[in-house]
């Protein structure tokens, strides 16, 4: 591995899924990534295009080292809680890592003189506000967080945004969509644990992996009753971060960006698509809302267009579904990934 040349960037949460997808979109661009991550959801085997560190978010010294054993020049911060259900049972611990856990890396990036950050939002600082189930979503429209989850992350923006103003850190805060599909290559792509996400479960119940799956609600204002949900190829997400740490903004600058596509899919249409992919349908059947879960999420994505010339490029339903289903059905990876991922923590040293 060169490190000589390539500027490093800390990705804290690279083990994870957007974060493993983030740091070969930042080795393919030039940069070093260097994962921090405590393993407490991602996976040692997804870190591949740089240096691993095993650290916790809440460890400043351990922190501080990596920044300065690898001369990094900017943060990309994932690592954090994001179950919004989980959130709603457990919203101190939420609080703790999302919140706390930012406030860390701040100030460890303040004392090593780190002034670029690119943090990791989601369209969950929104909620469903006063905002009809029709309406895009601009950045600047009412935050109305559903969930604890979406009161992190929002809390995390003001924070990060005052140290801007205060510090003169750089930063840009991107708000998710939905994240789905998987690298093309196969070799990464989304193993939660517990699975939660729809695309997965989906295509596991349909691949007879998994449990029938339960759609949550009919009964929404949406044109089909069931939510509205904006799905991003996280391939094209992943580029959004590159594009972030690049665009030139002046010391003190905050920006929060949509990443979406403008489209919105409901969960009826997402199972048709998978049901269509996999060639069988998806066992399912329709139980109650789950807590927390706004009717609709749809970006407006033009910022993203104009401040970092990002665009979704790969985010089609069936090219999302297609890439997720060959993640599944790899045996080593996907659904077998989920299942090793205790013998994986425990067979790695870290
Ligand atoms: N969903 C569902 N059944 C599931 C999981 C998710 O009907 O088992 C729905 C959920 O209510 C939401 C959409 O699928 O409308 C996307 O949920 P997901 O958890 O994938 O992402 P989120 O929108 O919560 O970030």
């Amino acid at each position: 591995m060169d490190r000589g040349s390539k500027p490093a960037v800390l990705v804290t949460g690279g083990a994870g899924y957007i974060g493993a997808h983030t740091a070969k979109a930042l080795d393919e661009q030039g940069f070093l990534p260097v994962v921090y991550d405590n393993l407490s959801s991602g996976f040692r085997e997804a870190v591949r295009w740089g240096p691993f560190i095993h650290g916790d978010l809440r460890d400043r010294a351990a922190l501080g080292e990596a920044i300065a054993a690898y001369d990094v020049s900017a943060v990309i911060h994932f690592a954090g809680l994001i179950e919004v259900g989980r959130s709603t049972k457990k919203p101190d611990l939420f609080w703790d890592i999302n919140v706390a856990g930012t406030t860390n890396l701040l100030t460890v990036m303040r004392e090593r003189g780190v002034g670029r950050l690119v943090f990791s939002s989601s369209a969950a600082v929104y909620g469903q506000g006063g905002r009809s189930t029709q309406e895009s979503i601009t950045e600047s429209a009412e935050k109305a967080p559903s969930s604890p989850y979406g009161d992190t992350k929002l809390a995390a923006e003001w924070m990060i945004a005052a140290q801007c103003r205060a510090y003169g850190l750089t930063a840009v805060a991107l708000r998710y969509f939905n994240a789905a599909g998987a690298d093309p290559s196969g070799l990464i792509g989304e193993a939660h644990e517990p699975e939660t996400h729809l695309l997965p479960l989906a295509i596991a119940a349909a691949l007879g992996d998994g449990p029938a799956l339960t759609v949550f609600g009919q009964d929404f204002q949406t044109p089909d009753g069931t939510c509205l949900r904006d799905y991003i190829h996280v391939t094209d997400l992943a580029a959004a971060h590159v594009a972030a740490l690049r665009v030139d903004l002046p010391p003190g600058a905050f920006e929060a960006v949509n990443v979406g596509t403008g489209e919105g899919q409901s969960v009826s249409q997402v199972v048709a698509a998978v049901g269509r992919a996999v060639g069988a349908p998806v066992p399912h059947s329709v139980g109650p809302r789950r807590e927390g879960d706004p009717a609709s999420l749809v970006a407006d994505p033009r910022r993203a267009r104009e401040l970092l010339g990002w665009r979704a490029n790969h985010s089609s339903l069936e090219e999302i579904v297609a890439d997720a289903l060959r993640w599944e059905r790899n045996p080593r990876y996907g659904a077998g990934l989920r299942q090793v991922r205790h013998s994986i923590r425990s067979e790695v040293p870290v």
